[in-house]
C-alpha cells in the first residue's frame, strides 16, 4: 500500500515576519515552521511529508491538520539561539550536518526535528527524504517505532534504516493498525 505524492505546500518569509504569523490558525491545526535556506531541495519533501499526514489524519476521521509549512532562512550559526523564538508546534530544521535525523521536544513542549544533510545517500537517494521527514513528524505526533521494514514508522532497534524507503517512484510508506488506532485515541 503506497501513497502517490502531494503538491509542495510551503511558504519563504523571514523570520522577522514569521514572528508575527500563527495566530489565527484553528486550535486543531499544528503549526510547522521550516529552518533552510530558501533553495533547500528538501523543502519539497517537508511539503510531501505535510500532505501526506494530512490525508492519514483525514482519513482516520480527524479534525486534527499540519498547516502549511512556513520557511524561514536563518544562518547556521543563529540557528541554536534563534530556535526559541521560532513559532510552530513542530519545527523542521534542515542542517547541513552529518548525523542520524532526529525529534525532540524543547522546555516548551514543542517537537524540534532536525534533519541531516542531503548531500550523500541514503538521504540523496530518490524518495528517501519525504519518507524521514514524515517519519520524524511520526515521531512529533507521538509514535515510537515499529519493526516491520514496509512500514513508515520502523525503526530502531529494528534492523531499518532510511536507505529501505528508496524508490525510484515517489510513494510515501503506511502506518500499522496499531498507529492509526493511537492516533485516533490521541486525537479525538
Ligand atoms: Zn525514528
Amino acid at each position: 500500500m503506497v501513497e502517490v505524492v502531494d503538491d509542495v505546500k510551503v511558504r519563504v518569509i523571514p523570520l522577522a515576519l514569521c514572528l508575527m504569523l500563527g495566530s489565527n490558525l484553528a486550535a486543531n491545526t499544528l503549526r510547522v515552521t521550516v529552518v533552510a535556506t530558501p533553495h533547500d531541495s528538501r523543502i519539497d519533501s517537508v511539503g510531501d511529508a505535510i500532505g501526506y499526514w494530512n490525508r492519514q489524519l483525514a482519513d482516520l476521521g480527524l479534525q486534527t491538520r499540519l498547516a502549511d509549512a512556513t520557511v524561514v532562512d536563518i544562518p547556521a550559526q543563529r540557528v541554536r539561539a534563534a530556535l526559541r523564538d521560532v513559532p510552530g508546534d513542530i519545527l523542521i530544521v534542515l542542517t547541513d550536518g552529518d548525523f542520524v535525523s532526529f525529534t525532540r521536544k524543547d522546555e516548551n513542549g514543542r517537537s524540534i526535528i532536525a534533519i541531516r544533510n542531503a548531500d550523500d545517500p541514503p538521504l540523496s537517494n530518490a524518495n528517501v527524504a519525504r519518507n524521514v521527514i514524515a517519519h520524524e513528524i511520526g515521531h512529533a505526533l507521538g509514535l515510537e517505532h515499529n519493526g516491520d521494514p514496509r512500514m513508515l514508522m520502523c525503526g530502531r532497534p529494528a534492523p531499518c534504516r532510511p536507505k529501505l524507503f528508496a524508490s525510484d517512484t515517489p510513494q510515501m510508506f503506511p502506518l500499522t493498525d496499531h498507529e492509526k488506532a493511537l492516533l485516533r485515541a490521541h486525537f479525538n
